[in-house]
């Protein structure tokens, strides 16, 4: 019983972070398409390595398999 109580909360904990509007990665900022795409310092690494430096959204969105290929590094696609 215990056990399973403790379960329950790690798991309404986890749904809770997963509600956050706050981007996942770095906690800083809503978790928009131009946050993540753009701004982000905590993706900066993968960013530039499969999308280089887009200076808009609409050129980082215009790169789709580097955007999956990023989406996919960063565990986002499961
Ligand atoms: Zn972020």
């Amino acid at each position: 019983m215990i056990t399973g109580h403790c379960q329950l909360n790690k798991h309404l904990f986890i749904l809770s972070i997963t509600d956050s509007p706050l981007c996942r990665v770095c906690m800083e900022a809503d978790e928009t398409p131009t946050h993540v795409l753009l701004r982000c310092r905590g993706v900066a690494e993968q960013r530039a390595a499969y999308l280089g430096s887009p200076a808009s959204l609409p050129e980082a969105l215009g790169d789709l398999g580097g955007l999956l290929s990023l989406w996919s590094e960063l565990g986002w696609l499961e």
